[in-house]
């Protein structure tokens, strides 16, 4: 933690004169937040995407018993050595969930199946395409090595060893691993709840005739959509007019009924006049000039209780600032680390228009090339408020502050939406 005051760190109450990196906006968002503290315990299936408030320890041995990892026969070693031409006598069969009763005594053999229970007194399995059976003998192969094709009793995991650090979000393996180890419920993070509203009375929603000038709300759609995926409560508040006092009850309920607060519209300069004054009556909010393409001007602080983000009114910039600035204080407050963007180096097929001074998140679509080698290409005009770009895209083409114009075959960054969405 930064030892700056939080007043400072929010950049004061007025717009910025003077822009922030992208890299530093994340760094004073990450600083002002709190880890979750309310843990409870849910059943296995609805730990998914949820965040472990505690590591898991096995409680079992993985797996419980020495088992087959082959059809074949259960044998002692030793006599394989011992009489390597002599047949063995099968005693009797060990299938998954139905083990061997007995003990395996010299020069006798048990019928195994991948899973079985290794019977005991044996300790090698001789894989059946190597075994001769007539009747109630088998002639085996005596190449086997002792051991070979026996999974030990806890070999993948022993019980008490560490299996997921708290703060993992549980992924679909998990949910796997988990059951497997016969664990019934898991202890997560409370459920982070999320309000968010569109402001313009430009906006009408969808299902609602658009008048002379009017547009359809679709900043709350993606942000919809981009919030359940992060397995959120979500409180959708509709289209909020331009109205100071409309503004200021929508604020007002946001911020008493929900942990995080997200509004896109009205935050840039000019426009923002009277938000700003709504939301310095309510909180410590600043407003920054995030050095960002697109998506530049952004409100970010508290509002009462609740962490509030006030991102750009354009579309794309809604997106754009999501998932580079938003969804890093998601996971954080849900309680998990956020992860760093896997990046990949790609070839771009065609020039690339940028000015210097910006990070840009342009849209791209990534394949592979017929080397190999990553290619991308843009999905064509990168205004903030073409969404389609966002629609077509697969990654986005990260250009750094310092680049210009990029010519076609020279190698960019790219972050693969996959894993994001
Ligand atoms: P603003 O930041 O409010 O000035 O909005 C910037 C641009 O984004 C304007 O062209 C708005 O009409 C448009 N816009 C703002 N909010 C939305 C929304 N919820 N859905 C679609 N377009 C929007
Ligand atoms: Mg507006």
């Amino acid at each position: 933690m930064s030892s700056i005051p939080t007043e400072i760190m929010l950049g004061g109450c007025g717009h910025d004169a003077a822009a922030m990196s992208v890299d530093e906006a994340r760094a004073r968002i990450d600083a002002v937040l709190r880890p979750p503290t309310l843990v409870q315990r849910v059943p296995l299936r609805d730990a998914l995407d949820r965040v472990l408030a505690e590591p898991i320890l096995s409680p079992l041995d993985v797996p419980a018993h020495d088992n087959s990892a082959m059809d074949g026969y259960a044998v002692r070693a030793a006599d394989l050595e011992q009489v390597p031409e002599a047949p063995f006598k099968v005693v009797g069969e060990a299938f998954a969930g139905h083990p061997f009763a007995g003990t395996l005594q010299a020069g006798e053999a048990v019928r195994i199946m991948t899973g079985g229970v290794i019977p005991a007194g044996a300790d090698t399995v001789v894989m059946q395409e190597r075994a001769r059976r007539e009747g109630d003998r088998v002639w085996l192969d005596v190449a086997a090595r002792r051991g070979e094709h026996v999974r030990r009793r806890g070999e993948d995991l022993a019980a008490g060893d560490a299996v997921l650090d708290a703060g993992r979000r549980i992924t679909p393996a998990d949910l796997g691993l988990l059951a497997s180890l016969g664990l019934a419920e898991l202890p997560v993070y409370r459920r982070l709840r999320v309000a968010f509203f569109s402001t313009g009375d430009e906006l009408r929603s969808v299902g609602e005739p658009l008048a002379e000038g009017e547009i359809y709300d679709s900043n709350r759609y993606t942000l919809y959509g981009m919030l359940r995926h992060r397995d959120v409560d979500l409180l959708d508040m509709g289209v909020v007019r331009d109205e100071r006092e409309a503004l200021a009850q929508a604020l007002d309920v946001a911020a008493a009924n929900a942990d995080v607060v997200i509004t896109s519209g009205g935050v840039s300069v000019g426009e923002a006049d009277f938000i700003t004054e709504l939301l310095r009556e309510r909180g410590r909010i600043g407003f920054w000039t995030v050095n960002i393409k697109p998506g530049r001007p952004l409100a970010f602080g508290h509002l009462g209780k609740a962490v509030f983000f006030g991102l750009p009114g354009n579309p794309v910039s809604v997106m754009v600032t999501f998932y580079q600035l938003v969804l890093p204080a998601l996971q954080r407050l849900q309680g998990s680390e956020p992860q760093p963007r896997l990046q990949l180096r790609a070839r771009a097929l065609s020039d690339i228009r940028k000015k210097s001074g910006r990070r840009e998140f342009q849209r791209g679509v990534l394949t592979s090339g017929i080397d190999g080698v990553p290619e991308v290409r843009l999905t064509g005009s990168q205004g903030s408020g073409i969404l389609r770009s966002m629609s077509t895209a697969n990654c986005f083409v990260v250009l750094p502050e310092e680049s210009g114009d990029v010519a076609a075959g020279s190698w960019v960054t790219v972050e693969p939406f996959a894993g994001l969405f």
